[in-house]
């Protein structure tokens, strides 16, 4: 195991070129860690002359990476995979300090998934063929698919390097090369990243990492003309600011964007491992995953019943220290991030809403008591239609309805504008399979949550994003087909 300390005001740096440099303006942003509510590190302030340096060298890199035969890509990947898990503690801690997650969550899944994304398209641009379609004794026609040039990869903050890598490995494996930018508020297992990066062997220029603000280095990477393929994971609102710069340039786009996911329970369904996962999927990583169901919807039959024995396993739900092996749920991600989930809670009970647990913050004792941790809360008495059930809060906070018919629970769940992930629960197969087809969302797992096989369409629907990532579908989106008829 290698030892992960930081020094009083560690500063992080770009990568670019290969090297780790300091901003051009030379400016910096605070860091906070949210377990403790203070400032333990220093985030380059990047601006458009950072992201021009970075795409510069990108674009100069292309030429090379993408006439590299695979197998060697490949095989730069798999030692950058092997590089993650052989510092697997380093970066969880890293990861937790950063994000105020637990740091068993960390380690077990932040980190591992990050290593597996670059392990999986390592090995997936091995496997990766295009198609031919013949026409009977007229021509045949094949396809191309060709690395587009350097890519642009946006990420957000709630589970920072897992979701990092899963844009950069596909986009790296298929010959691209990349100008990424990690969230501002999470920013220090991207910078580690880089260092591995480097000791990986990866060519100068092949992936750069700019950090600072989205409204700077995101937006400066949205509307540069030599990077032609944006894809971006994180809120709607910005998912709409990147369309309305990307669009009108005719930019490649996948984007990535909130949920309100439905979690949909049956009176008959397996109650014990309903409950059980319930809680998990409620309030993992503090309820801020995309896929995190927040609105529990409960048949009558057992709506009672399953409540209270909801609210019991939630009270016993330990929010403390996230480096503590106890600790169920650590900090949220920030000060702003607490204070706009807070504001929800108000807001449900303006609007008739009944806290059955939690509903506060949760103040802490010693180094921790000016760090940001909200108790899991659940609200219960709302309509399905009010804003509480309509906008994604993102944070620790769900809420339960009683539905009586399947009709009926269909139309509440499919209200939203958003259309991610959903849950059903029932042990009747003909009813999975029957609102399976009929929920709006991207994904729906029926007695599961969070089971994931990398293989599979990754996305949403509605307003919860344009396009998949996952398996040949990234590989698919970091690629431009071309057709090429040959007569006969
Ligand atoms: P965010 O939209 O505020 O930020 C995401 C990233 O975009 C950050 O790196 C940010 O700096 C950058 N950014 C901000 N403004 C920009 C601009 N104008 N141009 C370009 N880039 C800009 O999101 P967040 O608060 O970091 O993350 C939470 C959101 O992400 C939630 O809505 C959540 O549902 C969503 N999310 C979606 C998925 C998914 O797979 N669908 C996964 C995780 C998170």
């Amino acid at each position: 195991m290698k030892n992960f300390t930081f020094t009083v005001m560690d500063k992080i740096r770009n990568y670019i070129n290969g090297e780790l440099i300091e901003p051009l303006a030379g400016h910096y942003i605070e860091n906070v860690d949210p377990s403790r509510g203070v400032v333990y590190s220093l985030i380059p302030d990047s601006d458009a002359s950072d992201v021009a340096l970075a795409t510069k060298a990108a674009k100069e890199a292309f030429p090379s990476w993408s006439k590299t035969p695979k197998e060697k890509r490949s095989r730069i990947l798999q030692k950058l995979a092997f590089l993650i898990e052989d510092n697997l503690d380093r970066l969880a801690m890293a990861e937790s300090i950063d994000n105020g997650k637990p740091l068993r969550l960390a380690k077990t899944v932040d980190i591992p998934r990050a290593a597996a994304n670059f392990n999986f398209y390592a090995t997936g641009i091995l496997h990766y063929a295009s198609q031919s379609h013949a026409m009977e004794d007229v021509a045949i026609n094949y396809t191309l698919r060709e690395p587009i040039g350097v890519c642009g990869c946006i990420s957000p903050w709630n589970l920072p390097l897992y979701l990092f890598s899963w844009k950069i490995a596909p986009a790296l494996a298929a010959g691209n090369t990349v100008v990424a930018k990690p969230s501002e508020v999470t920013p220090m297992t991207a910078y580690l990243l880089s260092e591995l990066c480097i000791e990986a062997g990866l060519p100068k220029g092949v992936l750069n990492i700019v950090h600072g603000l989205g409204q700077k280095v995101g937006a400066a990477i949205t509307e540069h003309q030599d990077i032609p393929v944006i894809s971006f994971t994180g809120g709607t609102v910005t998912g709409k600011q990147i369309i309305s710069v990307a669009g009108p340039m005719f930019k490649k786009l996948s984007l990535e964007l909130g949920g309100k996911n439905p979690n949909i329970i049956f009176d008959d369904c397996d109650f014990e491992k309903a409950l059980k996962t319930t809680v998990h999927s409620s309030f993992a990583n503090q309820g801020q995953i995309c896929l995190c169901g927040s609105r529990i919807f409960v048949q009558r039959g057992i709506y009672e019943k399953f409540r209270d024995a909801f609210v019991e396993k939630v009270k016993n739900l330990k929010v403390g220290d996230p480096r503590s092996e106890d600790s169920n749920l650590g900090a949220v991600v920030s000060k702003q991030h607490m204070e706009k989930v807070l504001s929800y809670i108000e807001l449900a009970q303006q609007e008739g809403g009944k806290v059955l647990t939690g509903g506060h913050r949760v103040m802490m004792e010693g180094d921790l008591e000016s760090g940001y941790y909200l108790a899991p809360t659940i609200i219960e008495n709302l309509a399905y239609d009010c804003r509480t059930n309509q906008e994604e809060i993102f944070g620790p906070v769900v809420t339960i309805m009683p539905f009586d018919t399947t009709e009926e629970v269909i139309m509440m769940a499919n209200s939203t504008t958003y259309g991610l992930a959903s849950t059903v629960w029932t042990e009747n197969l003909t009813k999975a399979h029957n609102v399976a087809a009929r929920i709006h969302a991207g994904i729906v797992w029926v007695n599961c949550w969070l089971l994931r096989d990398l293989r599979t369409p990754f996305g949403g629907v509605k307003n919860s994003g344009v396009g998949r990532e996952g398996g040949f579908e990234a590989l698919d989106f970091f690629t431009e087909p071309k057709n090429v008829c040959i007569k006969l």
